[in-house]
C-alpha cells in the first residue's frame, strides 16, 4: 500500500499510451528492401549493418526480421552492441564489429562469439593471443584503410603483414574489408582508386574475398565483385546515392500531434529570440515535438510539416519539446488539438528533412527521439 501509487499495475497507463508523436517503422518494408539488394546483387551475401540500435530503428526488432528474410551475417560497430545483439539472434547468425578489438575486450569478444574486423597490427596480435590461450584458431575480418585515414591497415602495415604471415597463423581471417568513402557520388574518382587498391589487396591475399560496398557501393558499377555487401541506409528506406531516385521503400513515417492552435495579429514574435514576426495575421499551431526529438535547430524557419497535401512551414525557432508551424494554409479550425501532423512520410522524406537542416538523412534516422511511441507494423 504505501508508497504504491497505482492499486492496479495492470491498468497503470505507459508513456507510449500516452504519446503525442508516432513513429511508424514498416519491418515488411524492411525486409523488403533487404531483398531488393540481394536481387541488385545475386552473386553477393548481402550482411546487414545494425549498428546504432538500427539507425535508431529499433536493433531488436529490426535485426530478427532480417534473419527471417535471410539475413546471416550482421555488421554493428562496438562490441557492446555486439554482445546485446546475440541474444536477439539464433545462434547461425555471424556477428561483426566493426571498430574491432578495444584492448581488454578480447576475451569478451572471444566467448561471445563475436567476430571483430581487425582494423590494425596491433588488433591483430592481441587476437592471435587470445586464440593461442583459448588453444583454437579465432575468426576475424580484416580492414584495410585505402582512402578515408579511419580504421584498418595503413600501406605500412600491409607490408608487415605481407613479409611475416605467421602474424595471422592463429586467426581465421575471412575475408577483406575496406570502407568507401564517396560512394554516394557515383562521379567521384575516388571511388575507381579505392576498388584498384582493394582489388590490389586481393591479389597479395589469394583465396580471400572482399567485403566493400555500403549501400550506396551496391549501386555503383565498380567492375569488381565482393563476397559480401554491407548496407544500412539502404534497408533502412534511406536513399543510397544522392540526387538520385531512390529504389528503397520507406520504411520510417514520424507523425507529431498538434497540442495548442492560435490566431496573432501581424508583427507577433513567435518562438524563442522572436526570429519569426508574422508579417499579416498567422494562425500558429504548436506541435509536440522539439529538438530533444531529434528535429535539429537547424529546421528552425527552414523546414515544414505536412497536412494532408498542405505544406506548413515550420515559423520560429524549434524549441526542446515544440516547434510552431503557420497553418493559415489551412481552412480554419481544420487541425484541432490532438491532430496529427506528418513530419516524415509520403509527402516529405527523410532527405528532404536532412537538407532542410544542412545535415544527412542518417543524422535524422539514428537521432529520432525515444518519445514517439514507436509502432512496428
Ligand atoms: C556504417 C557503415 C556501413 C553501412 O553504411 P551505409 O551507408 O549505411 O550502407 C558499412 N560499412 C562501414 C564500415 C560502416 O561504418
Amino acid at each position: 500500500m504505501d508508497g504504491a501509487f497505482y492499486d492496479n499495475l495492470a491498468s497503470q497507463p505507459t508513456a507510449d499510451d500516452v504519446a503525442a508523436g508516432a513513429l511508424t517503422i514498416d519491418l515488411g518494408a524492411l525486409r523488403q528492401n533487404y531483398l531488393v539488394l540481394k536481387a541488385h546483387l545475386p552473386q553477393t551475401n548481402i550482411a546487414a549493418v545494425v549498428k546504432a540500435d538500427a539507425y535508431g530503428l529499433g536493433m531488436a526488432q529490426v535485426a530478427p526480421s532480417l534473419f527471417d528474410a535471410g539475413c546471416r551475417d550482421f555488421f554493428v560497430a562496438q562490441l557492446g552492441e555486439a554482445l546485446a545483439l546475440r541474444w536477439l539472434l539464433p545462434k547461425t547468425a555471424r556477428i561483426f564489429a566493426l571498430n574491432g578489438l578495444q584492448p581488454g575486450t578480447e576475451l569478451s569478444c572471444a566467448s561471445a562469439e563475436i567476430i571483430p574486423v581487425l582494423n590494425s597490427l596491433d588488433q591483430a596480435k592481441r587476437w592471435s593471443t587470445v586464440a593461442q590461450e583459448l588453444g583454437a584458431k579465432l575468426p576475424a575480418a580484416l580492414q584495410f584503410d585505402t582512402g578515408m585515414a579511419r580504421l584498418g591497415l595503413s600501406e605500412s602495415e600491409t607490408e608487415q603483414l605481407i613479409g611475416n604471415p605467421s602474424l595471422l597463423d592463429d586467426v581465421d581471417v575471412l575475408f577483406l574489408l575496406s570502407h568507401l568513402a564517396s560512394a554516394d557520388e557515383p562521379e567521384n574518382g575516388q571511388n575507381s582508386y579505392q576498388v584498384r587498391a582493394v582489388q590490389n589487396l586481393a591479389l597479395r591475399f589469394p583465396g580471400l574475398g572482399v567485403c566493400l560496398a555500403n549501400s550506396a557501393g551496391i549501386f555503383l558499377d565498380l567492375g569488381h565483385k565482393d563476397i559480401m555487401a554491407r548496407p544500412g541506409l539502404a534497408l533502412y528506406g534511406g536513399a543510397p546515392i544522392t540526387d538520385s531516385p531512390n529504389p528503397m521503400r520507406p520504411v520510417v513515417r514520424l507523425d507529431v500531434g498538434v497540442i495548442q492552435t492560435r490566431d496573432v495579429p501581424a508583427g507577433t514574435r513567435v518562438g524563442y529570440g522572436g526570429s519569426y514576426v508574422t508579417g499579416k495575421s498567422t494562425s500558429i499551431a504548436t506541435i509536440a515535438a522539439g529538438y530533444a526529438d531529434g528535429l535539429p535547430h537547424q529546421l528552425s524557419n527552414r523546414g515544414a510539416v505536412f497536412f494532408d497535401d498542405t505544406r506548413l512551414p515550420i515559423v520560429g525557432r524549434v524549441s526542446m519539446d515544440t516547434i510552431t508551424i503557420d497553418v493559415s494554409a489551412l481552412p480554419p479550425g481544420t487541425l484541432q488539438p490532438g491532430s496529427m501532423v506528418e513530419i516524415i512520410g509520403p509527402h516529405q522524406t527523410l532527405e528532404d528533412v536532412a537538407a532542410n537542416a544542412g545535415t544527412i538523412s542518417y543524422e535524422i534516422l539514428t537521432r529520432l527521439g525515444r518519445r514517439y511511441r514507436r509502432h512496428y507494423c
